[in-house]
């Protein structure tokens, strides 16, 4: 183990040698236990990424807040831009920095630094698909950059964007948050489909396949990746536009996979039953209370989808 605590000048170098430019817009996703000791923590990696891509280049982060069934989100603090993030220690540093905007969204919100940042946050708003933002990075050519490793960071978040350009849908508990609108208290209910995180992996060898991966190489000490967003959105699409049950993760006791696509072919009594014959008590009492709990089929038809970008 390396003991030396790695620096921002590190940072800078590790991430051009691995691809990123001057200009890029990144999709960043980080594991900062992968990435090791860093000399002033997540602040640190957050001016290493700004100096790599420079004054003309823009950074965006997840920073997602948790939903709630509605009597529990009505009891707790309204969401806005100041909403604590879930999605870990960069997401969070990234909302204290003072140049950072956060999208509008009430639930998916996205935090970004940069040239273009104003321009993303703002028009992600209430009336837009949760993942939009990374639709129209990937449409001026950004990047993801993962760092850390395939099984650490599931996935590179555009595969979300393709099943919703696809409207595929599963079912889901219906689950939001408040938040005010034209000046009223307004629940916001969950309106997009969810993606077991077992499934996002199988794309890796047709990422490989069709060019999508610049390089994979180190930052710190974290394995790391950087594809082109476009690159990934297009493979995804159409994988999925062909066989919509590519992203079935094929564990026979995912609940996701097996009951809740529309390509689901399970049934919860078929399920409960399984569970119970091979001893997987806790998963057969969750199917269970299935039956008790709302659950709504998302997209609905009112919700808001990315426009297709790639149809014919
Ligand atoms: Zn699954």
């Amino acid at each position: 183990m390396d003991k030396k605590p790695i620096t921002k000048a590190g940072l800078v170098s590790d991430l051009r040698n691995l691809g990123v430019r001057q200009g890029d817009i990144l999709n960043v996703k980080c594991s900062m236990r992968s990435l090791g000791k860093v000399e002033g923590g997540a602040a640190a990696l957050i001016e290493a990424l700004l100096e790599a891509v420079g004054a003309e280049g823009t950074i965006v982060t997840d920073s997602f807040i948790k939903v709630y069934k509605p009597y529990v989100a009505k009891k707790m603090p309204l969401a806005d831009d100041n909403s604590f993030s879930y999605c870990g220690v960069l997401a969070n540093e990234m909302l204290k920095h003072p140049k950072v905007e956060r999208s509008r969204h009430p639930v998916q919100k996205f935090a970004a630094i940069g040239k273009y940042a104003k321009e993303f946050c703002e028009n992600h708003t209430d009336e837009s698909y949760a993942y939009d933002i990374l639709r129209i990075m990937a449409l001026k050519g950004g990047k993801n950059l993962k760092i850390g490793s395939d099984e650490q960071i599931p996935g590179v978040g555009t595969t979300h964007v393709a099943i919703g350009m696809l409207k595929l849908r599963n079912s889901r508990p219906y689950l939001g948050v408040y938040y005010m609108k034209n000046g009223r208290k307004t629940f916001f209910r969950r309106d997009w489909a969810g993606i077991c995180a077992a499934s996002f992996n199988k794309f890796l060898p047709y990422y490989e396949k069709n060019g999508d991966i610049i390089a994979r190489g180190k930052v710190g000490n974290a394995d790391s990746m950087l594809t082109s967003m476009r690159g990934t959105l297009k493979t995804e699409y159409d994988i999925l536009k062909k066989d919509p049950s590519f992203l079935d993760c094929g564990d026979p006791f995912c609940v996701d996979c097996r009951l809740n696509w529309e390509f689901s072919r399970g049934t919860k009594p078929g399920f409960i039953l399984k569970s119970l014959l091979h001893g997987k008590l806790m998963k057969a009492v969750f199917v269970a209370r299935m039956f008790y709990k709302k659950y709504v089929t998302l997209p609905d038809k009112d919700s808001k989808l990315p426009p297709d970008d790639f149809a014919e």
